[in-house]
């Protein structure tokens, strides 16, 4: 539970919203290129975080619309043009590209849409000639260079920074002047609860670090969303109210520390067993006084590593109910070695 968490004070840093909704390039829009250029000029250094690893999240076929998928799991292969490889996330298998649609048959009709790191390094590199860049994501950082590249971007001799999130935890850079979050609005578009909280302390981290006692740090964010709620409150630096309404939220609709959600994942290689137990076990649960069930329904990623899976979700303010409940059955019978069960007390995610 970290809701209540504080950070040390973080100086008085600024933060600036670019609209993209007028904006040509979608990657880098004019304004943010604008003021880069302008804090180049200065001689300053930035950090560009963008969230997303890879050229880019999905590639599709521009004649019948097929999307490149996992074989083993039910989510979008992202594209690593560094690796000429199209890698899934979820379980690191690799495809090479094909130029001919597996649907269709058109060859060379496959297109790329949105944005990864990668692409972005492509597009600084191409508008910033002769200055020092450094592109910062799990794929790139290996540990034997990464305490030298650590140590030139302290000394300020590398200028621009481009980092996925791995580099807003843990590294505190003096010399940084400002911070570009280039993906904003797709922060959101994950299936973690707490998403809005992390987002709020990883703005107020980056700011913090941006400012020291003498100067004042600054944050830019693009967004096609400019009403956010989150974003007004990150814009005024106003925790407190951001707290309450996340607090409020919550208590809303009953997810923690409100409420303990405890979740049943099941997986089996057979759709129909999986949906036949998934209800069973459901019934099973249900008469119990004190809890609500939920589902069951397709996890999140449903399929994924050659296996389906099934979410039941259990609301209840006695958590120690549900253990004991649990306990009492015998679901082996109902497993019968042909489906395994994980059982999940506040999950942070619902993959
Ligand atoms: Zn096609
Ligand atoms: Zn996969």
């Amino acid at each position: 539970m970290s809701l209540h968490q504080r950070y040390g004070k973080a100086g008085d840093p600024k933060t600036f919203l670019i609209n993209m909704k007028y904006s040509k390039n979608k990657v880098l829009g004019e304004t943010t290129l604008k003021i880069l250029k302008e804090k180049i000029t200065l001689d300053k250094q930035v950090l560009i975080l963008i969230n997303k690893r890879g050229y880019a999240p999905i590639t599709i076929c521009s004649k019948c619309g097929k999307k490149e998928t996992c074989n083993s799991c039910d989510i979008n292969l992202v594209y690593h043009k560094s690796r000429k490889k199209l890698i899934c996330h979820h379980c690191a298998q690799e495809q090479v590209i094909n130029v001919k649609c597996s649907n269709c048959k058109a060859d060379n009709k496959k297109i790329s849409l949105g944005f990864g790191i990668e692409k972005v390094t492509e597009e600084i590199s191409k508008e910033f000639k002769n200055i020092s860049i450094i592109s910062l994501s799990s794929d790139s950082i290996k540990k034997n260079n990464f305490s030298e590249v650590l140590h030139d971007i302290e000394k300020g001799k590398i200028k621009i920074i481009i980092g996925t999130q791995i580099i807003s935890k843990g590294f505190n850079f003096l010399k940084l002047d400002s911070v570009f979050i280039l993906d904003f609005d797709l922060w959101f578009y994950n299936t973690d609860i707490r998403t809005n909280e992390k987002i709020f302390q990883l703005t107020q981290q980056v700011s913090g670090r941006t400012s020291r006692d003498e100067e004042t740090g600054e944050v830019y964010i693009q967004t096609y969303d400019t009403k956010n709620y989150l974003l007004k409150h990150i814009i005024l630096n106003n925790r407190d109210a951001f707290y309450e309404r996340e607090l409020a939220l919550r208590k809303k609709i009953a997810l923690p520390p409100f409420s303990k959600l405890v979740a049943i994942i099941l997986n089996s290689k057979n759709i129909t067993f999986l949906r036949k137990i998934s209800i069973d076990i459901k019934k099973m649960l249900e008469p119990i006084k004190g809890i609500i069930v939920l589902g069951p329904i397709p996890a999140p990623i449903e399929y994924i590593k050659n296996e389906y899976r099934y979410r039941i979700l259990i609301k209840t303010n006695q958590a120690f109910l549900v253990q004991k409940v649990l306990r009492k059955y015998n679901f082996n019978t109902i497993l019968s070695n042909k489906a395994k069960m994980k059982i999940d007390v506040d999950p942070l995610s619902f993959f």
